[in-house]
């Protein structure tokens, strides 16, 4: 496949240090609040990816962490611990924090259908393995101590950054304003590796090593956790594009001064999903999350279907309005999937291998998954029987995960249960779920108002809508259902 690669700026064949075997590592959520809908965004695509290179025939071995230690409020470590804010605001202690977060992340993404990576790592779990790193790092000579910190040095690099054609001013990232320099730091762009003189007094989770009593920066969690499970030559690196910089910068500098050599040529940034005011951002406290689309009636996989019909370099805006529409698609889709016939012939394989190749000119093409949304609509068209059609889809979703075929099963179901429940009494037909006495109402109320008596059949219409029974007049009857 051709991906854009952020580390070149061009689009790309995707190569891999082994042939046939993918090393992916994916920087996983700071777990001290719900994740938002936008940090979700960057998951499904980059479950799409995953799923499109094990569909490309590539093994992946993919590997997240979860940041439970040492993720400061500014990203080059100013402002306060992530996970102490969280337990703090709700007085707890910072691991009931990480797992209650932890938890709710994966809840999310089992309703968003993003598959677990292999190896989800959160970081307290490896502490003696990124004190090994950083001593490394100090002993070929590209960390220092300084004030009972220590700190990677940059200016050992040969080159820093590589993402973006950064200014000199973008980089002085220490001195924002209303942020405290830190005199420790020899270049503006050093970063901790470990504090142990923490301006946290309160700092509540810490491991001895050979620098005192401290806890690791947040860079030097994804180097080593990387190097654990992806081993020292990894092919593709994904995060969302504000991870970036310094966060990706600063891995790539521990992990080739650390190993020696370069370390992960294929870098895959999603680009951020905003909303009409601006930035999502976890910290800014009420955000939208899976629970928030739910409690709006909204089903978590038409969020993924919005996520899919744009381009993962592009910003999305987030609207309810946009979201409807893309509720609205996600349901007719289902629909027209929904009224294929899987008993209508025999899949015709050559057929099924004619729309692979199809899927994949559109999904290679650095991951266009609004074309590959669009292949879903020519597959319903295909010149063939509906079982090839259903087969041709069901090998799709197997990238996208719309839940397709469940979704139109399901909807079969509850159609073929509505038909076979309908009572026709006085020449009006009632479908509904089968239930005798909400069928006796709708059938008064219909009765009322072939008599006219539009006051009693209102009543009638309103007593059922407390019962959470909703009506449509069709022809020749009432079909109900319930919300
Ligand atoms: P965090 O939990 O803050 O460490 O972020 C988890 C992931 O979400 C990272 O890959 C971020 O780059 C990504 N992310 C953060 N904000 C957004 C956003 N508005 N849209 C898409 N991805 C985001
Ligand atoms: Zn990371």
């Amino acid at each position: 496949m051709y991906l854009y690669n952020s580390a070149t700026h061009k689009k790309e064949l995707f190569r891999t240090h082994t042939p046939g075997r993918v090393e992916m590592y994916t920087c996983g959520p700071t777990v001290y609040h719900f994740a938002h809908i936008g940090n979700l965004r960057s998951y499904i695509m980059e479950d799409v990816l995953e799923k499109y290179l094990r569909y490309e025939g590539y093994d992946v071995n993919r590997v997240m962490n979860i940041t439970d230690v040492g993720h400061l409020s500014g990203d080059s470590d100013d402002g306060e611990d992530k996970m102490l804010l969280g337990a703090r605001r709700e007085h707890k202690t910072v691991m009931e924090i990480a797992k209650f977060y932890t938890d709710a992340f994966f809840e999310d993404c089992r309703k968003l259908n993003i598959k677990t990576p292999d190896t989800v790592q959160p970081a307290t779990g490896l502490i003696p393995e990124f004190i090994t790193m950083i001593e490394g790092l100090l002993d070929k000579g590209y960390a220092y101590v300084a004030g009972g910190n220590v700190y990677f040095d940059t200016s050992k690099l040969q080159r820093y950054h590589i993402f973006f054609d950064h200014d000199e001013e973008d980089l002085q990232v220490g001195v924002r304003e209303g942020v405290e320099e830190d005199v420790n730091k020899r270049n503006k762009n050093d970063f901790v590796l470990w504090f142990t003189k923490s301006k946290f007094e309160d700092q509540a989770l810490k491991w001895d090593s050979p620098w005192g009593v401290g806890y690791p920066g947040w860079h030097i969690e994804c180097s080593a956790i990387s190097l654990k499970y992806n081993g020292e030559y990894l092919d593709l690196h994904c995060g969302g594009i504000d991870n970036a910089f310094p966060h990706h910068t600063n891995e790539i500098a521990q992990s080739e001064s650390y190993l020696g050599h370069p370390w992960c040529p294929q870098w895959f940034h999603v680009h951020h999903l905003n909303t009409p005011e601006g930035k999502m951002s976890k910290s800014k406290g009420k955000t939208l999350t899976v629970p928030t689309l739910e409690e709006e009636g909204y089903d978590p996989l038409a969020y993924r279907f919005f996520c899919l019909q744009s381009h993962y370099r592009k910003a999305l805006v987030f609207t309810w309005e946009n979201l409807d529409n893309a509720a609205g698609a996600y349901a007719k889709l289902i629909a027209r999937v929904a009224a294929l016939k899987p008993e209508d012939g025999e899949t015709d394989a050559a057929v099924v291998a004619e729309y692979r190749q199809r899927f994949m000119k559109a999904m290679s093409a650095d991951l266009n998954t609004s074309l590959g949304v669009t292949a879903l609509y020519d597959a319903l068209k295909a010149k063939t029987n509906d079982a090839t059609r259903l087969a041709i889809l069901a090998d799709y979703d197997s990238v996208l995960s719309l839940s397709l075929l469940e979704k139109a099963a399901q909807k079969r179901a509850e159609e073929a249960k509505a038909a076979a429940s309908a009572t026709v009494s006085s020449g009006v037909t009632v479908t509904g779920e089968g239930d005798p006495e909400i069928d006796a109402l709708v059938l008064q109320r219909a009765q009322a108002k072939k008599a006219k008596n539009f006051a009693e059949a209102d009543r009638i219409r309103d007593e059922l809508k407390m019962k959470g029974i909703e009506l449509t007049d069709v022809s020749g009857g009432v079909v109900w259902k319930r919300i």
